[in-house]
């Protein structure tokens, strides 16, 4: 199968760096799927799961946190905050993180820091639905 060049970037690290047949990214109005020969384009990424089909046997898939994907020819560079793979997700972390952001949004507060809550909320629930499907495959 024909494959384009991904690349995907989060703050520190280079989190993955190769061929890709297929990748669906979570976008503005939902989950955006690339394959290769995608029209060029600039795109906005938002918290969520992102699945990465790498080769014939493996997919990746990664919590991603806010962020943007280019699309030039055969090449896709993905950056955003944050990358975590499905297995490296501290679950109980991002379940207090979620509950923290909870808590704080139904305090009073001031629009930046009801930013700051809703995009920690946003987060936090990224982390928690890669991690839980994780677990799910893991148990079948
Ligand atoms: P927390 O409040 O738990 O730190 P956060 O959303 O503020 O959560 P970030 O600022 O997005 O955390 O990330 C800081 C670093 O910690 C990044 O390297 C990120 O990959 C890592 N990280 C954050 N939460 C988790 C988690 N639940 N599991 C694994 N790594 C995490």
């Amino acid at each position: 199968m024909s494959t384009f060049n991904l690349e995907v970037v989060a703050i520190d690290k280079v989190f993955y760096k190769g061929p890709c047949e297929f990748m669906v990214f979570p976008g503005l109005d939902g989950e955006q799927g690339i394959l290769p020969g995608h029209e060029v384009m600039v795109a906005a990424v938002k918290a969520g799961e992102l699945r990465c089909k790498v080769s014939e046997t493996e997919n990746m898939v990664a919590a991603v946190g806010d962020g943007f994907v280019e699309i030039l020819g055969d090449k896709v560079v993905l950056i955003a905050d944050f990358v975590e793979k499905a297995e490296d997700i501290d679950e109980m972390r991002a379940q207090r993180a979620k509950e923290r952001a909870e808590e704080r949004l139904k305090a009073k507060q001031s629009e930046r820091e009801f930013i700051h809550s809703q995009a920690a909320l946003a987060r936090a629930m990224a982390r928690l639905k890669v991690s839980s499907k994780y677990k799910k495959q893991k148990k079948i």
